[in-house]
């Protein structure tokens, strides 16, 4: 079987290599960045899927790094999914005004963090079918 290539860009080692543990058994194909920049290079070499997203980055944020990928034609199809640890009132909207396809709040619940996955991979095969 084809494994599903996903980008996850967070900058706590610890909570990359948890998620990316948790979505390799899965069964994707799983990439990892700990800051915009270096998502930016893996995404020169792969384009996957989907993209998780932490918001709180170094440097360029999460949202700056969405805003960048869906202004530009060879990345706007992804769909990204934000994380945040910030449950603040808004955080969602914000995320989803700033072009995330999805939003997930830490701290990420490992029993549904993939089934939100293949959720949101689903939503995305059925809207890539419509257009
Ligand atoms: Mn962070």
């Amino acid at each position: 079987m084809v494994r599903v290539p996903i980008l996850i860009v967070e900058d706590n080692p610890l909570n990359l290599k948890l998620l990316s543990y948790l979505l390799h058994y899965t069964g994707y194909d799983v990439q990892t960045a700990l800051n915009a920049q270096e998502a930016l290079e893996k995404l020169e070499k792969t384009i996957p899927e989907l993209i998780i997203i932490d918001i709180q980055l170094p440097g360029m944020d999460g949202l700056e790094l969405t805003e960048k990928l869906k202004s530009d034609l060879r990345y706007k199809h992804i769909s990204i999914i934000a994380v945040t640890a910030y449950a603040m009132k808004g955080d969602k909207e914000r995320a989803l005004e700033r072009g995330c396809d999805g939003y997930i709040t830490k701290p990420i619940d490992i029993k549904t963090f993939p089934q939100e996955i293949s959720q949101y991979l689903n939503k995305k095969s059925d809207k890539d079918k419509a257009e």
